[in-house]
């Protein structure tokens, strides 16, 4: 493997993961990649949100059941979104999390240990990481505006926008 392949990975822990409190497991396995967490969100998945992000599998007949899924509609209205950092962080994230069947993972892994097939056919597998580097930079720029981030990881540009932003009530 190349040395000095500084790259990032978009680790998503799915609703199943968020309603079993297995996000300390997944994240206490992840620190063992080495890798620098420098995003972290917690989001309501929208429709628009998940058809995009699951645009690869439209032609699926899962699909739909994947998007409500990924919505929380069997489990919790809520995702985690983290971005890793490091060397090979993509290889290294995947390595960890395993197969995308649960039942296919290593029961090492964290989709061997904590995933499970319904028996509508849903694979839920606790938690999504990017494939390779070109989806990696797709999911992260769909998740995560620039300013989220501890640092600059692509190149960015300024527009001038009009918005209302909510601050609390004093
Ligand atoms: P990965 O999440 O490992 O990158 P894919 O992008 O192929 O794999 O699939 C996205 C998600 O769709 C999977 O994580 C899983 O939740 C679901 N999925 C994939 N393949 C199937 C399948 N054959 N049956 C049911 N659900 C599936």
């Amino acid at each position: 493997m190349k040395k000095g392949n500084k790259q990032q990975t978009l680790v998503l822990i799915k609703p199943d993961g968020l309603i079993k409190s297995l996000t300390g497991n997944i994240i206490t396995e992840l620190s063992d990649t080495g890798l620098k967490i420098v995003g972290a969100k917690i989001v309501q998945v929208t429709r628009e949100l998940a058809e995009e992000h699951y645009q690869h599998l439209k032609e699926e007949k899962f699909f739909d059941e994947l998007i409500k899924y990924i919505m929380g509609e069997y489990h919790t209205k809520r995702v985690l979104a983290l971005i890793y950092q490091g060397e090979n962080a993509v290889n290294k994230v995947r390595r960890f999390i395993g197969s995308t069947d649960p039942e296919k993972a290593e029961p090492t892994t964290i989709r061997g240990k904590y995933g499970r097939i319904t028996s509508k056919g849903v694979f839920e597998n606790v938690v999504h990481a990017s494939e390779n580097e070109k989806e990696a930079e797709r999911e992260i720029k769909l998740w995560f505006r620039p300013k989220e981030l501890v640092q600059t990881i692509y190149p960015t540009e300024s527009k001038e926008v009009k918005k209302v932003e909510y601050f609390w009530k004093k």
